[in-house]
């Protein structure tokens, strides 16, 4: 029997999501923090094995409301943002516009869901090219936007400004994907929920020590918040993930500590790659830094057999690498590698 065949037509050309698993001594990757929350793990002893997790995560919706300012009835909870990304395209639809080179989920849930979508180059500086996105926005008339702010993996914020034009401009959703906002000197849109009806802001506790949970959330109106929780899974975020995360978000002052250690270590890290001969990072506010190099693969391959594991963006971004910053330690690594290479 053929399979293939029976395969929808969009599924078949697709390609599985890539998260190989490298062997490596330094894992610098996939944008996860270097530190994680052990303590918070205790947690898990208090969960009775039994019984089904909370359908709504009431207890993690009520903390991360608080912190932000915001209503529970504001959040829906996900099994990473990677799942409410589907959510949003499977409640409404195509087509979908976003900026590229930018987070490759956006492209394969359309895809996979049968939605058009439309991608629209950055200018040169990696900022949204505004007159090209009001025109797709005109012409394509998408029922979502996604921005990733800042972008992964060009590390960068887009100008705020061309953010708004384009959510007052579009007649569909926008969605601020805010995956490495804590990272940001940027304030973020939470503070202009309340301005825009079709303002959607989507965050992860992934990048900040918590990858291992898989949990995101989306903050917008209650009205697009219900019209979403139609087509959530029942039961979507286990226990575990929901008692570890609350416990591990009373940690405000650790939180907020390694936050500021990685953002710290990664202006550093930048300053130090922008005097190897060879190198050109770009400037971030994220996790990460994006930098080109004559020969992207053969810098791959080289750290590599250094024990120290990079991604390789260069399909996305002629020339380049994205590298994690991780514990000093391991970005002192990375760049005695780089140095020797380069
Ligand atoms: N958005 C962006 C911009 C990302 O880079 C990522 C992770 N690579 C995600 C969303 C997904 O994060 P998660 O599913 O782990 O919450």
């Amino acid at each position: 029997m053929d399979i293939r065949r029976l395969v929808k037509k969009e599924v078949a050309s697709l390609r599985a999501y890539q998260a190989k698993e490298i062997p490596c001594r330094v894992k610098l990757d996939a944008n996860e923090s270097p530190y994680g929350f052990p303590s918070a793990l205790t947690a898990v002893k208090k969960i009775q094995t039994n019984r089904y997790p909370d359908p709504e995560a009431k207890a993690l919706k009520a903390v991360l409301a608080k912190d932000l300012g915001v209503k529970p009835q504001n959040l829906l909870q996900g099994n990473g943002s990677d799942e409410l990304i589907y959510y949003l395209i499977a409640t409404f639809g195509g087509p979908v516009l976003y900026p590229v080179p930018t987070f490759s989920m956006y492209g394969i849930i359309s895809q996979a869901l049968g939605e058009k979508k439309k991608e629209v180059p950055l200018d040169r500086d990696f900022d949204i090219d505004l007159d090209r996105m009001m025109t797709a926005l005109r012409k394509e008339k998408p029922k979502l936007v996604f921005l990733s702010t800042p972008n992964n993996p060009t590390g960068n914020c887009f100008s705020s400004e061309k953010i708004l034009k384009i959510i007052a401009e579009s007649k569909g959703l926008v969605v601020v994907d805010e995956a490495y906002q804590p990272f940001s000197s940027d304030k973020g849109f939470v503070p202009l929920l309340h301005d825009y009806k079709n303002l959607v802001i989507m965050r992860t506790l992934s990048k900040i020590g918590l990858a291992a949970l898989r949990f995101g959330f989306l903050i917008a109106g209650e009205e697009i918040i219900d019209e979403v929780n139609k087509v959530r899974l029942p039961f979507n975020v286990n226990a575990l993930s929901q008692a570890v995360a609350i416990e591990a978000l009373k940690k405000k002052k650790a939180l907020q500590a390694a936050i500021r250690e990685i953002a710290g270590e990664r202006d550093k890290m930048l300053l130090a790659m922008e005097r190897i001969k060879g190198v050109m990072p770009f400037p971030s506010e994220a996790n990460f830094i994006l930098f080109r190099v004559k020969d992207p693969h053969k810098v791959y391959g080289l750290l590599l057999e250094k024990g120290i594991l990079v991604r390789n963006i260069s399909d996305a971004v002629s020339g380049c690498l994205r590298v994690t910053i991780g514990t000093p330690r391991e970005n002192v690594l990375f760049l005695r590698a780089l140095e020797k290479i380069a």
